[in-house]
């Protein structure tokens, strides 16, 4: 390997292994960190003549783990961020290692170029992780999922490696658009087309009191009501201000895609909303708003991710009176409730088909989050997600994000696929008929 190899006793393990989520506990027995396509390779070969388990690891963000494996090898890309901007092509397009971010795509596409795809909150998510199962940000609305933007990837697959675009391995790549990190191989390098996107936008956050919650959700409601300005991208939060020291709040945050003025016009609902806490829509960079949203984000705790599509008609005043109700009870300060994937727009215009990525039809997705330090407190705060997950769900679809997995869920192709799951096992069967890349959510090989 170029890349380097920690096993358990090398003072690089326990960096390389800590997730995102510290509850997370799995020991593999080495880590190959590659350094690019022909290590992964060679870990693939080695895991797989010694008879290994392994995983495949970028930005170790996964809520469930699935990428390490007890006393296994984890092939683990993080460390392949390789970029190459292409801003004269047609279209134009950023070819990437699987490893890097999309912050620091960004600071070569947006800053140099005035282009971007559609990333993510999260700086240290893996642009892969993201895109191989979805892929919903700031820019989602308005340009498409991450996903609708790669145009080609590299694949190790367990026959060899291969290039997948629409004219060579076509089924495999509708395959590794949706359902990517569930077992086909690995990605070894993505080329994603780019959009263009002004210097300057309206972006910010809005929060107020709790006590101002069911305004504020009826307001996000109306809004996005037959709402066709796939401009406006807004997020909705219940978290506490400042976080997490001091009181419930509820916040929105976002940007309008499109000229500053006309973004103003789009936020008059919520400007109505009087006494906000804190107030901060101004023109910015998309970059800007961005790094700013990253820094928000607490590592070092536990988690339990739950939560899934709302049913359009469901998002309503029974709905808000539960959310508000369970928030309120939140075993722990960092624990939150998120309206982070925004849906409709330009995701809803891709046609079911053209994907493997089965939710285009909803428009709101409710993150139940819980969020804590010490092992001691780790049952209240899992049974308050379990039991405001269970509450909520006759206002779900039951359809569940993939890159929000969830260990937990009984039937998680269907919640995961949906109807694309059969044409999935079919590709499977064709790239990876023996199960070679396989994991507790992996699709299946036998019907
Ligand atoms: C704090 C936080 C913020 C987030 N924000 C967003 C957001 O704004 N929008 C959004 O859509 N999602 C978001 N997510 C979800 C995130 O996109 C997924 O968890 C994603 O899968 C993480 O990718 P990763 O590489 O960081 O994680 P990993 O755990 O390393 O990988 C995730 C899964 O993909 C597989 N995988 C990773 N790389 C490859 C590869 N190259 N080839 C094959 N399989 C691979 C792994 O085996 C694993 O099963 C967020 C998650 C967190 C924790």
């Amino acid at each position: 390997m170029r890349g380097q190899l920690f096993t358990a006793f090398d003072p690089g393990y326990e960096p390389a292994r800590v997730l995102f989520n510290t509850r997370i506990r799995t020991r593999p027995a080495a880590i190959a960190r590659c350094a690019g396509t022909a290590d992964v390779v060679a870990a693939l070969g080695f895991a797989r003549d010694q008879r290994l388990p392994f995983a495949v690891k970028a930005g170790g963000h996964n809520a469930s783990g699935l990428c390490l494996v007890q006393d296994g090898l984890v092939i683990d890309v993080g460390a392949m961020r390789s970029l190459k901007a292409d801003p004269a092509g047609d279209p134009p397009t950023v070819t990437v290692g699987p490893g890097i971010g999309w912050r620091d795509i960004d600071r070569v596409t947006y800053l140099e170029h005035g282009l971007a795809a559609p990333g993510g909150e999260c700086p240290t998510v893996s642009n892969a992780g993201y895109t191989l199962g979805g892929g919903y940000g700031p820019l989602t609305r308005r340009f498409g999922l991450g996903l609708d933007h790669l145009v080609a990837a590299e694949v190790v697959t367990a026959n060899g490696v291969v290039q997948a675009n629409d004219v060579e391995h076509p089924d495999l790549f509708w395959a590794i658009r949706g359902a990517g990190g569930a077992g086909f191989g690995v990605v070894a390098e993505l080329t994603y087309r780019l959009n263009p996107v002004p210097g300057t936008l309206l972006t910010g956050l809005r929060a107020w009191p709790i006590t101002k919650g069911r305004e504020v959700f009826r307001a996000y409601r109306d809004l996005y009501h037959d709402n066709d300005d796939d401009r406006l991208a807004l997020c909705l939060l219940l978290s506490t201000d400042p976080y997490p020291d001091g009181e419930p709040a509820i916040s929105i945050y976002g940007l309008y895609a499109g000229p500053v003025d006309d973004g103003e016009k789009a936020l008059a609902s919520f400007r109505a909303i009087e006494n906000p806490l804190y107030d901060a829509f101004e023109p910015t960079s998309y970059l800007d708003f961005g790094q700013a949203l990253g820094a928000e984000i607490p590592y070092g705790l536990q988690s339990k991710w739950r939560g899934g599509y709302f049913r359009n008609e469901a998002f309503d005043e029974a709905a808000f009176d539960t959310m508000l109700e369970y928030f309120a009870t939140a075993p722990s300060p960092f624990s939150m409730v998120r309206f982070d994937l925004l849906g409709g727009g330009a995701v809803g215009r891709v046609p079911f088909d053209a994907t493997a990525f089965a939710h285009r039809g909803s428009t709101h997705y409710v993150s139940l989050i819980s969020l804590w330090q010490e092992d001691a407190d780790t049952p209240e705060n899992v049974d308050w997600v379990d039991r405001f997950c269970e509450d909520l769900r006759p206002a779900l679809t039951g359809e569940v994000y993939q890159n929000y997995a969830d260990k937990d869920l009984a039937d998680w192709p269907t919640a995961y696929y949906g109807a694309h799951y059969p044409r999935l096992q079919e590709v499977k069967r064709r790239y990876d008929p023996d199960n070679v890349f396989r994991h507790g959510q992996s699709i299946a090989v036998d019907r």
